[in-house]
């Protein structure tokens, strides 16, 4: 298991001050008031990246969580749900939906392009009663982007709640959860935060906790019940015992995005990923998609007679280096570079661009020129 080298769009690589800051002696998260302060400075660090002003919650459990998490807290039974799809997490929300009693209703587009704003709001005038909606802000399967600063406030102006998962773009791509009027924001701990998986974050707004707490009828289970997280700090008392070596982590991973500033952090994503996706047109290969790339995470089309599997077992076989296909039906077509958090480094995309460009190679691919001198020509 040890010594590879792991380029997938999560969980990411972890610094060594992360690993390290894990091991340290631990306190009894329940009862010492010290670990709700630490606790809730890292949530307020949180929200300070995320713009927000509303409570922000860390979740025992990994990204999947929140997701749940939030349609278990706003579904009521015969709710009616905007899906907002165009991409595999996007579409897989209306699961969730339904198995808490929903009915999801879906927005579906290309899922070669982000989320077309006309054509939505064109939707939203003839039908808009709706209690929620959820949207995916990267879908990491093909790497889309979506523009919630424009989709979320027009969601609201319709007086529909906006449920956004943030998993794969948060802290990688902006994000400005109070301006964008998202009422749930969700993330992970292992993708752009570089932490360790396990962590689910959560920012609930005002409008968010009134729906949840004004419903008919009760939030059903307890683990996804967003509402057993409202009082904590006040009455000191979590809901369950906290994993408290992985706030740790937690913690030190936002310490670090702090220390290098935000706004370093997202544009060493977006100078690598611009030179990343240009180098790969140039090389002769295709991306997946046509407009909204992500700036965490870039699908590459590998061609049919070789075969995004193949690839991806040969550069482990022969380079120890992981590196994802996607999910579904795009499993042996697209290869996806996950260069998100700690995988957006010069040092390591070089290295993992020429591994790839090797492989290709050896597997009969006739490329335009070394995929590492392509990129140079773009990163400045
Ligand atoms: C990673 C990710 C999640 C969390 O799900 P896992 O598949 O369990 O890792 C949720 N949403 C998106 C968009 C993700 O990229």
């Amino acid at each position: 298991m040890n010594n590879k080298v792991v380029y997938t769009p999560g969980p990411t690589n972890v610094r060594e001050n992360v690993r390290l800051a894990r091991v340290q002696q631990a306190t009894n998260p329940d009862i010492d008031n010290d670990f709700f302060h630490f606790y809730k400075n890292t949530c307020d660090k949180i929200a300070s990246i995320l713009n927000t002003k509303n409570d922000v919650y860390i979740l025992s459990g990994e990204g999947i969580l929140g997701l749940e998490a939030a349609c278990a807290s706003l579904t009521e039974k015969g709710d009616r749900v905007l899906v907002i799809d165009n991409g595999i997490f996007g579409n897989g929300f209306a699961d969730f939906v339904t198995m808490y009693g929903g009915e999801a209703v879906y927005f579906s587009s290309d899922y070669t392009k982000d989320i077309n704003i006309n054509e939505l709001k064109c939707f939203l005038e003839k039908d808009n009663d709706f209690k929620y909606a959820t949207i995916v802000h990267c879908d990491t399967p093909t790497g889309v982007l979506n523009n919630l600063r424009e989709i979320c406030p027009i969601l609201k102006s319709h007086g529909i709640l906006t449920v956004v998962d943030s998993v794969a773009a948060m802290m990688g791509e902006n994000i400005d959860v109070d301006e964008w009027r998202i009422d749930v924001a969700l993330g992970g701990s292992q993708k752009s935060i570089s932490a360790p998986p396990g962590l689910t974050i959560v920012s609930v707004s005002e409008d968010a906790k009134k729906s949840m707490i004004s419903r008919k009828s009760k939030i059903v289970g307890f683990y996804c019940n967003l509402l057993i997280w409202v009082d904590y700090y006040t009455n000191k008392s979590f809901p369950y015992t906290m994993p408290i070596n992985d706030i740790l982590g937690l913690d030190k991973a936002i310490d670090n995005i702090i220390e290098e500033g935000v706004k370093n952090v997202l544009e060493r994503h977006e100078k690598i990923a611009i030179a990343i996706r240009n180098a790969i047109k140039d090389y002769g290969l295709e991306l997946f998609l046509d407009k909204g790339y992500s700036n965490t995470v870039t699908a590459v089309k590998i061609p049919e007679e070789i075969g995004a599997l193949k690839l991806t077992n040969y550069m482990l076989e022969k380079y120890n280096t992981l590196i994802a296909t996607s999910l579904g039906q795009y499993i042996d077509k697209i290869l996806r570079i996950g260069h998100m958090g700690e995988n957006a480094r010069l040092e390591n995309i070089v290295y993992v661009l020429n591994i790839i460009d090797r492989s290709l190679s050896e597997l009969g691919f006739k490329s335009n020129g070394r995929l590492v001198d392509l990129f140079n020509n773009y990163y400045k």
